[in-house]
């Protein structure tokens, strides 16, 4: 899809511009200095998933960037809500942007101000995948907490991932696993990873992640299924000999890996539980993930 043919409306500093008026100049300091934040939110059947804790991680992710994001939660709370009605959109994808202007071509930002782009899309699923992707290595390790701030869903922490993701599918993989600095599993380009041993489910911790608000429900679902969960810092072998991997985020959803390199996995009974209960909130978006549980 090319983007810059988008039909429809675009938010950007206030205003809805029909999507070819909704244009930043060449000279634009997050263009040249990835210092910008974002959003990837989904709606289904017109409701949107989680809606609050994606607009707090912008607002964070913003302040963590020291971008000047001068939005109330509720006021973007109803712009998100405004650009789906205004482009019509049933299942699909929204995408705010904070970004700096184009009053700076260095690392300084004292004369840039502060810009919010919201866009929509319509769309169904990043992998959509039934019978499983195959993921390889990457060669690059994920950034952590000490040298990048990495709970913040910012554009300059991509870079090794776009790079690995162009690498992956060269090899003919759909995408790549990438471990942290010390040589543990971290997760994919854009996913959270998790693998099920022995009934239990896997998942790194966060220092080297994004904390996926997808993750984030999986482990509520297990909560409320009373699935033994274990978040640490593990190393590769530890993967491999799993019975079943998959990986998740707001597009990919919940996303089975059949092949890390050469290594293979099957689909379980506690992968297909889960799967479920993301359905249950596919057909009845709650708002936030504390509401999860008034689900089941
Ligand atoms: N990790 C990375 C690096 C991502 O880009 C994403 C997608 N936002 C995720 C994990 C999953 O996060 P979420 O479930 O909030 O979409």
């Amino acid at each position: 899809m090319d983007f810059s043919k988008l039909k429809g409306q675009i938010y950007l500093d206030k205003k809805f511009l029909n999507c070819d008026k909704a244009k930043i100049h060449v000279l634009n300091h997050s263009l040249h200095f990835a210092s910008s934040v974002f959003e990837g939110i989904r709606v289904y059947d017109k409701k949107i998933l989680f809606l609050e804790d994606h607009l707090k991680r912008l607002i964070n992710s913003s302040t963590i960037m020291k971008l000047n994001l001068n939005y109330s939660l509720k006021r973007l709370s109803d712009l998100n809500h405004l650009i789906i009605k205004k482009n019509r959109i049933k299942d699909g994808y929204i995408r705010p942007l904070v970004f700096r202007s184009s009053h700076s071509m260095s690392p300084e930002t004292e004369n840039c101000y502060t810009q919010l782009a919201i866009a929509a899309w319509k769309w169904k699923v990043l992998f959509g995948n039934e019978s499983g992707i195959k993921i390889n290595l990457s060669r690059y390790p994920k950034l952590n907490s000490k040298i990048y701030p990495i709970e913040a869903k910012s554009s300059g922490s991509y870079q090794t991932s776009v790079i690995s993701k162009i690498e992956s599918q060269k090899k003919n993989y759909d995408d790549c696993l990438m471990l942290d600095l010390n040589g543990n599993i971290a997760e994919t380009t854009a996913c959270n990873i998790f693998w099920i041993k022995d009934n239990i489910v896997y998942t790194s911790k966060k220092h080297s992640i994004l904390d996926g608000i997808t993750r984030q429900a999986i482990l509520e679902f297990c909560k409320i299924k009373k699935i033994k969960v274990r978040i640490g810092d593990y190393k590769l072998k530890h993967i491999l000999k799993s019975e079943c991997v998959f990986v998740t985020g707001t597009a990919a959803e919940i996303q089975f890996v059949k092949r890390i390199e050469k290594n293979k996995f099957k689909k379980n009974s506690i992968f297909n539980e889960l799967k479920s209960c993301y359905q249950i909130i596919k057909d009845n978006p709650p708002e936030k993930i504390s509401d999860i549980k008034k689900l089941f």
